[in-house]
């Protein structure tokens, strides 16, 4: 006879805040592990993620996703994962973002948000406006954007947070990211950055592992677009950039910004987007690494 094994079950909340959806569309096309993977399948044997809320996939609407959301929290209160993506809009007592209604009355994401964060077992900041604020938070921000580590010290909510960020943020950031919380639990304070990223992934500039230092180097720079050489001259931020983007690449491994031709844009850092724009105005060689 079969030995049957215990799936041990991990309760997952992912609450999208002021977003685009592009974080959600970047990890639903995973390729290995597939979507359907990581969310029906065993992601690490015995360990399986259970996601109880996301408005964009969840077949509830109205009353009903709001009670799910709702009993969801409840009954897994100190034990389940908040997956944030987006920033929260904070002016005006948050007026700016709202997703339900409550006894006819609209309920601010921030206002949700802090409920939720204060009874989660671990938090994901994921993609760079839920990390750091992002193009939901850019100058002017009229609705007060903020990412999650911000708006958390605020609030004095000490609940361990991650950063993943990324415009959007690589598939397997967030994969790799969710197993190794459940095969270990949250990160050491060791294991992240100085922006709460997992090292695993944001340890070095985009400008150490790229294919076009070799032109860095000898001083051969593209002046337009298409041409060989350095992307420095046309804005390339890869200097002051951390992330794995240059040895894993995106879409299955095809390809990835500089290997198309284009400067990488600095999606992964906190100044993103106003201290990197404009995105294609070189970058000032006070930053360039020594
Ligand atoms: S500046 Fe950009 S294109 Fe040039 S070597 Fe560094 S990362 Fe690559
Ligand atoms: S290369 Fe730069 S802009 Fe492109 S995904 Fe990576 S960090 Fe973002």
């Amino acid at each position: 006879m079969l030995a049957t094994m215990k799936i041990e079950e991990f309760p997952a909340i992912w609450y999208q805040a002021a977003n685009c959806g592009g974080c959600s569309i970047s990890i639903f096309n995973s390729v290995s592990p597939g979507i359907e993977n990581i969310l029906i399948d065993e992601i690490i044997p015995g360990k399986h993620i259970n996601l109880r809320f996301h408005t964009t996939i969840m077949a509830a609407e109205g009353n009903a996703a709001v009670r799910l959301l709702e009993n969801s929290k409840k009954a897994n209160e100190d034990n389940y994962i908040l997956i944030v993506e987006g920033a929260i809009p904070t002016a005006k007592n948050g007026t700016y973002g709202t997703t339900v209604n409550k006894d006819g009355k609209r309920v601010p994401m921030a206002t949700q948000l802090q409920s939720l964060a204060q009874d989660a077992s671990v938090i994901i900041a994921l993609g760079t406006c839920a990390a750091f604020g992002g193009i939901a938070a850019a100058q002017p921000n009229p609705t007060g954007c903020m990412g999650v580590d911000q708006f958390l010290n605020a609030r004095r909510i000490t609940t361990p947070l991650i950063n993943v960020p990324g415009c959007p943020p690589h598939p397997d950031w967030f994969t790799g990211t969710i197993a190794s919380l459940l095969l270990y639990g949250p990160p050491k304070p060791e294991e992240l950055d100085e922006y709460k990223r997992p090292k695993t992934f944001y340890n070095k500039p985009i400008h150490e592992n790229c294919p076009r230092r070799a032109y860095f180097e000898e001083g051969k720079f593209a002046t337009s677009f298409g041409e060989l050489g350095c992307l420095n001259e046309l804005g390339c931020k890869g200097p002051v950039t951390y992330a794995d983007c240059p040895l894993r690449k995106w879409n299955n491994g095809i390809n990835w910004c500089i290997g198309a031709g284009s400067p990488c844009i600095s999606c992964c850092e906190p100044g993103f987007p106003d201290l990197v724009s404009p995105f294609y105005q070189k970058l000032n060689a006070t930053s360039l690494p020594l």
